[in-house]
């Protein structure tokens, strides 16, 4: 593709990577069982634990973050208990279904799409049954909603024998997330939201609990058995050939995300979530998730106007060289979506609202 054509990513993944990040990914390869590979897996680990809050170890897989929701159950669940996964948007449901095809035994705490999970409803939930992990997804990217976690957390804390899994896929690196402090066993997340990344590498924070629990489970597969992974990790290496060049690019941009303070990140992402939220309301439109649950990362605007979202994507793209969202699953169309994430800041915001509010003022 002509560099001149391309349109700015304004989307929830992939997100737009910014030039010094691509060019992080050609820096010439090395072999993975290479002296100067352990060394970039090491310096990874060290970051990688100060970006999560965590003294766990985190797994590197090369895979988007489904990859890793397959891993965290069939490595958690006993194949005669059962998990618990909260549902309530179409990445939960789809963590859910994951679970089944792998053969688990799946109860679902379903609210509508939108809507919080309460503590209070998980403790309710684990008073009259017995889970082996808890699932939650932390920023459901469809709806643009987070849910409580570091709450959440406390009730399955609760439980000695019930693990807590988190999916950060769209959280991490836009909205706070403390792996330990929040009592999260595994806490997975993708490289192409909120991290920036191309996509095609994912990473899991993984307690010790969990490999406990692992040891006692026979069919955890291959390619996202944390016990393997365990093994190669603790020789600063990866089971089979890792993807290198994500790796570099994943490198460079711990270095600037640390170096930018989680804290100061996330911040940023609150004024961007702020800003969309005004503009959304002052034009008229409605904010499709729960009021105190808004995301930080993704706002999902409720398209209360009626616009053609198809015509918007394209006026976007003429006028201005940028690819919206148009919504996700069920709800697209009936909503739409800015995601304020990643490198994404207040000046690559306002150029899209300005351009919104032209494509408003021509329709
Ligand atoms: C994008 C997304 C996923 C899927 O991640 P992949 O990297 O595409 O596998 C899972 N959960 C959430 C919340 C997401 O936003």
């Amino acid at each position: 593709m002509n560099r001149a054509d391309h349109k700015r990513l304004f989307l929830p993944g992939p997100v737009e990577v910014r030039p010094t990040i691509l060019q992080a990914q050609a820096a010439p390869m090395i072999g993975h069982r290479m002296p100067e590979f352990a060394a970039l897996f090491a310096r990874l680990q060290t970051k990688l634990k100060r970006a999560f809050f965590t003294q766990n170890r985190v797994y590197i897989s090369g895979s988007s973050g489904s990859g890793l929701w397959e891993g965290a159950v069939r490595c958690g669940i006993r194949a005669d208990r059962k998990v618990l996964h909260l549902v309530g948007g179409a990445f939960s449901e789809r963590w859910a279904l994951v679970s089944r095809a792998n053969g688990l035994r799946v109860d679902c705490l379903e609210v509508p799409w939108g809507c919080a999970h309460s503590p209070d409803m998980v403790a309710e939930a684990l008073e009259k049954q017995a889970y082996d992990a808890v699932c939650a997804v932390h920023n459901e990217t469809s709806t643009g909603l987070t849910n409580p976690i570091r709450e959440i957390g406390e009730v399955v804390r609760q439980q000695a024998d019930t693990l807590f899994f988190v999916d950060t896929v769209s959280g991490f690196l836009g909205t706070e997330l403390r792996v330990d402090d929040w009592g999260i066993d595994v806490a997975l997340t993708s490289s192409q939201k909120a991290f920036a990344l191309p996509p095609g590498i994912a990473f899991a924070a993984v307690s010790d609990r969990v490999l406990q629990r692992a040891q006692g489970i026979k069919n955890r597969g291959y390619y996202f058995d944390f016990l393997t992974l365990e093994k190669s990790l603790q020789k600063n290496n990866t089971p089979s050939t890792p993807p290198i060049a994500l790796m570099y690019a994943a490198d460079a941009q711990l270095d600037a995300i640390l170096t930018e303070g989680m804290e100061a990140r996330w911040q940023r992402h609150r004024e961007m979530r702020d800003a969309a939220h005004d503009w959304a309301l002052s034009r008229g439109f409605g904010l499709y998730a729960q009021a105190g649950y808004r995301s930080d990362t993704v706002t999902t605007v409720a398209n209360a106007r009626g616009i053609d979202v198809a015509a918007m994507n394209a006026f976007m793209q003429r006028e201005c060289g940028i690819a919206m969202d148009t919504g996700y699953g069920k709800i697209k169309g009936k909503t739409f979506r800015l995601p304020h994430m990643g490198d994404c800041d207040m000046d690559m915001l306002d150029e899209v609202l300005g351009g919104l509010d032209a494509f408003l003022e021509s329709a």
